[in-house]
C-alpha cells in the first residue's frame, strides 16, 4: 500500500484535547511536518513522542513539500500538524496537501480540535454558517469583505487576534444589521475561557468595559441576517390564513401591515408556502 500523509489535529489550548488515534499516528509515522519545531516539541514531549520533525511553515511550504513528497516516495508515512487545531484551516498545509494529492499519495485526516467548530458548538446558532477565518487587515479591504458577507443568508464565523479585536468588532457592529447577535469566544479550552452571546450593537461596549476581555485568542460568530432567521409562529399563521383567500402579493402586503414584519420577507415566505 502506498505511503500516507496524515493530517493530524492537535489541541487549541488544553493539552488533553488530542485523540488516541492522533497520538498513535504521531508515534508511528517516520516524520512529523510541523509549523514550529519548538512549539511541536512541547506537545510531543508531553506525550513522550520522539518522532523526527520537519519544519513546514508559510514561507518554506514549497521546499518542505518537496521533501515531504520524497519521504512518501520512499514508502514512509508522514504526519502534518500545525501550531494548534486542525492543519490547513487558517494555517499552512493546503499547498502541501494539494501537492501530495497530485503526486498520487494517500491523504488521511485524523480529526480533532478546531477553534471555529468548538465555538460554533457553544454558540447556539442554528442553520448553515460561513467560515471566514481572518478578515483582511487593511481597513478598506476588511470593510469591503464585510459588505459582501452581509448579503449571505448564513451565520458568519471569524478568527481574530487580540491586537485587532477592537477594530474588527467595531466594524461588525457598524456594518452589519443591528438585529444580529454576536458570540465572542475567547481562550477556548484554556484557563481564562470566556464565551458571551450579546446583541451585536452591545459588543464594542462589552469589550471596552474590561481590558482582560481584549486578551487572548478569539473566535467571533455573528448570527445570520434578520431575513434568514424565519418568521415567528403567529406571523406564519396570519400569512397562511391570508393566502387561503388572496394572491401572494396581497397576502404578503396585508400580513406586513398586521404583523409589522418586512413585506419582502413575508412575500418570500408566501412563495415558499405556495410552492410547498
Ligand atoms: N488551525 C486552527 C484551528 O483549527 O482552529 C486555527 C489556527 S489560526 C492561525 C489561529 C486563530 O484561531 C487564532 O488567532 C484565533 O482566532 C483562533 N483560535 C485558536 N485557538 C483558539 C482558542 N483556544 N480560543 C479561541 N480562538 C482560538
Amino acid at each position: 500500500m502506498s505511503a500516507t500523509l496524515f493530517i493530524v489535529a492537535t489541541p487549541i489550548g488544553n493539552l488533553s484535547d488530542i485523540t488516541l488515534r492522533a497520538l498513535e499516528t504521531l508515534r508511528s509515522v517516520a516524520v512529523i511536518a510541523c509549523e514550529d519545531t519548538r512549539h511541536a516539541r512541547r506537545l510531543l514531549d508531553h506525550y513522550g513522542i520522539r518522532t523526527p520533525l520537519l519544519a513546514l511553515y508559510e514561507h518554506n511550504e514549497r521546499q518542505a513539500t518537496e521533501r515531504l513528497i520524497a519521504l512518501l516516495g520512499e514508502g514512509k508515512d508522514v504526519a502534518l500538524i500545525s501550531d494548534a487545531g486542525t492543519p490547513a484551516v487558517s494555517d499552512p498545509g493546503a499547498l502541501a496537501v494539494a501537492a501530495v494529492h497530485a503526486a498520487g499519495f494517500r491523504v488521511s485526516p485524523i480529526p480533532g480540535a478546531n477553534a471555529a467548530i468548538a465555538a460554533l458548538s457553544a454558540a447556539g446558532f442554528e442553520g448553515p454558517f460561513c467560515f471566514v477565518g481572518f478578515l483582511p487587515t487593511k481597513v478598506g479591504a476588511r470593510r469591503t469583505a464585510l459588505r459582501q458577507l452581509k448579503m449571505l443568508p448564513v451565520n458568519l464565523v471569524f478568527y481574530e487576534a487580540p491586537h485587532r479585536i477592537v477594530e474588527t468588532v467595531a466594524d461588525l457592529a457598524s456594518l452589519l444589521e443591528p438585529e444580529r447577535e454576536i458570540v465572542i469566544a475567547r481562550e477556548l479550552t484554556k484557563l481564562f475561557e470566556e464565551i458571551v452571546r450579546l446583541p451585536l450593537l452591545a459588543a464594542p461596549a462589552w469589550l471596552a468595559a474590561d481590558e482582560n476581555r481584549r486578551r487572548g485568542e478569539f473566535v467571533l460568530l455573528v448570527s445570520g441576517p434578520p431575513s434568514c432567521q424565519g418568521l415567528d409562529a403567529e406571523s406564519e399563521r396570519i400569512l397562511e390564513l391570508l393566502l387561503t383567500e388572496l394572491p401572494v402579493k396581497t397576502a404578503a402586503k396585508l400580513a406586513a401591515e398586521i404583523t409589522g414584519k418586512s413585506k419582502n420577507e413575508l412575500y418570500a415566505r408566501a412563495l415558499e408556502m405556495k410552492g410547498g
